[in-house]
């Protein structure tokens, strides 16, 4: 029921008593009008949780329409296509939450000599931090 829907059956009703008023016998009318005024409040109560089913249905249409804009690849979740910019795993199958992470260190490297003739090639990965969750992620 839409709010012009409510306003309608509201006015309906007070119609109905403005006709019971003009009604001689006070018996039934005063029957009639208690009917009435139980009708009144159970509309407004069904209105009222209308409301609420409204703002829920509104929140899981939200939800859908994100979840088909994540992609879970590797550690991370991305939106839209967007490889370049992670998301937190943890943020969004948790809570539904699609948090930005943060980039703590960039990815770099460097060459240890071992011995004289043997070198070893140090690959330091990249990290992630999740502002809202503190989970911190090695890069891909
Ligand atoms: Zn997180």
């Amino acid at each position: 029921m839409t709010g012009a829907e409510f306003g309608l059956a509201l006015t309906a009703l007070k119609e109905l008593k403005t006709l019971l008023e003009k009604n001689k016998d006070k018996a039934i009318v005063g029957e009639i009008f208690g009917r009435v005024n139980e009708i009144q409040i159970q509309l407004t109560e069904l209105h009222s949780r209308h409301l609420e089913i409204q703002i829920d249905n509104e929140r899981l249409k939200k939800s859908v329409d994100l979840s088909l804009r994540v992609t879970p690849k590797g550690s991370f979740v991305y939106l839209d296509g967007n490889f370049e910019k992670p998301f937190c795993e943890h943020c969004w199958y948790a809570n539904a939450k699609t948090i930005p992470l943060i980039k703590d260190e960039e990815e770099d490297y460097s060459v240890e000599t071992i011995s004289p003739g043997t070198k070893r090639l140090n690959i330091y990965r990249a990290t992630y931090e999740c502002p809202a969750c503190k989970v911190i992620y090695d890069g891909e």
